[in-house]
């Protein structure tokens, strides 16, 4: 069977993990580079391993692995076992899935039970929020589980998100597809877009907040850098020379405007950061870039020969000379665990400050704020 650590080695052309971008910028397939692995990566390649243990059933030292992890597999597994306990389903986990030649993937769990096909994704990571709605990623490995396992039958595929270290959001995320819609997508958009790519005729590039996200061509990408400024020339009218005198007043926008910009604002941010990034390589590799030098970056003062410092110090102004800080009620209520203390006890001197209104998207789990215009407008004049 393959493990995670061998796809590192074999990794699909059309890597269903990252469908979301070559399905949508068919140019990106031959500009995008795999990037070296990171350390969330590798945090998610664990957790998935210990999953996959779990699941079948064998041994784990739980001393292995911190709780954040063990929780967040618990979650997932315990969604599993729901479903095994409502109906009792075939499951494989860990099954490599092939579409078509170079398309195939890992998906960590399936469940069938005749008609019903169940594809499970469990996502580690939490600085992302995936959707189980539209997934491309997903709808493959559905496609792939009724042809590799020659599911006939199927009427019903579910596709499921489970992300429980993603904040403020449902942790389980569950979309209906029906068989039809499924195979038609397969037909019409991924086997057409796969054959396009590999003929190398018709590719495009489609810059979008979703499909740019991870693409290792953004910071030099002229089809990213041109949607950013037609997005900003709708508001700013000449990119070129903005100044901040000619930027528009915020508070003279109309909601729509405010609305584009702030949706567009992710997108600008890693746009810049790439722009920023790139500079600094041209400029450290020695290219003179008009108007812009090479400095040395900021730093605050350190001390150095630290405990002399604070004794010369302490002889001067005595406890003056330091401070003391308790930790978190997070940091405490995991160091009470640790020594097997129930954290109840801190309960009492424990409380949640009420947060500041801030703006999110409308799937966001939180209740919606509905604040007193009135004293609102007080509070501004
Ligand atoms: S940065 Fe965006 S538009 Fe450019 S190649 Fe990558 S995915 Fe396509």
């Amino acid at each position: 069977m393959i493990k995670r650590g061998e796809i590192k080695m074999k990794h699909a052309d059309f890597s269903p993990s990252a469908a979301y971008r070559w399905l949508n910028c068919t140019e990106s397939f031959y500009l995008h580079k795999q990037q070296e692995t990171s350390s969330e990566a590798e945090e998610g390649t664990k957790a998935h391993a210990l999953a996959e243990k779990v699941l079948k059933g064998e041994n784990v030292n739980s001393d292995d692995y911190d709780s954040e992890m063990i929780q967040a597999v618990n979650y997932y597994t315990s969604i599993i076992d729901y479903y095994q306990q409502q109906e009792p389903h075939k499951i494989w986990v860990e099954k490599r899935v092939n579409i078509i030649e170079g398309c195939f993937g890992t998906v960590d769990c399936i469940l069938w039970n005749d008609n019903e096909l169940h594809i499970i994704d469990f996502k580690y990571g939490k600085g992302v929020f995936v959707d189980a709605k539209d997934n491309d990623q997903l709808k493959i490995y559905a496609i792939g589980a009724i042809i590799e396992l020659k599911l006939t039958q199927v009427q019903d595929v579910y596709l499921h998100i489970i992300q429980p270290r993603y904040p403020n959001q449902e942790p389980h995320r569950l979309h209906k597809i029906d068989v039809k819609d499924l195979k038609e997508w397969g037909v019409n958009k991924l086997i057409p877009v796969i054959k396009s790519i590999k003929e190398k005729k018709g590719l495009c590039f489609n810059p979008s907040e979703h499909a740019c996200r991870w693409c290792s061509h953004s910071g030099s990408c002229k089809a990213l850098a041109e949607h950013n400024l037609a997005i900003a020339k709708t508001d700013f009218k000449d990119i070129a020379n903005v100044e901040e005198s000619t930027l528009p007043v915020p508070n003279e926008l109309s909601n729509e405007q405010l609305v584009q910009i702030k949706k567009a604002s992710d997108l600008f941010k890693k746009w810049l950061k790439a722009v920023d990034a790139e500079a600094l390589r041209r400029a450290r590799a020695g290219d003179k870039l008009p108007g812009l030098k090479l400095v040395e970056g900021r730093k605050n003062r350190k001390w150095q020969r630290e405990e002399e410092a604070l004794n010369l110090l302490k002889s001067f102004i005595s406890e003056e000379a330091y401070t003391t800080k308790i930790i978190t009620p997070a940091q405490a209520e995991k160091k009470l665990k640790e020594r097997k203390i129930d954290k109840n006890v801190l309960n009492e001197f424990i409380y949640k400050p009420q947060g500041e209104p801030v703006l999110a998207n409308e799937n966001d789990k939180r209740k919606e704020l509905k604040l007193n215009a009135e004293e609102e407008f007080k509070c501004i004049n």
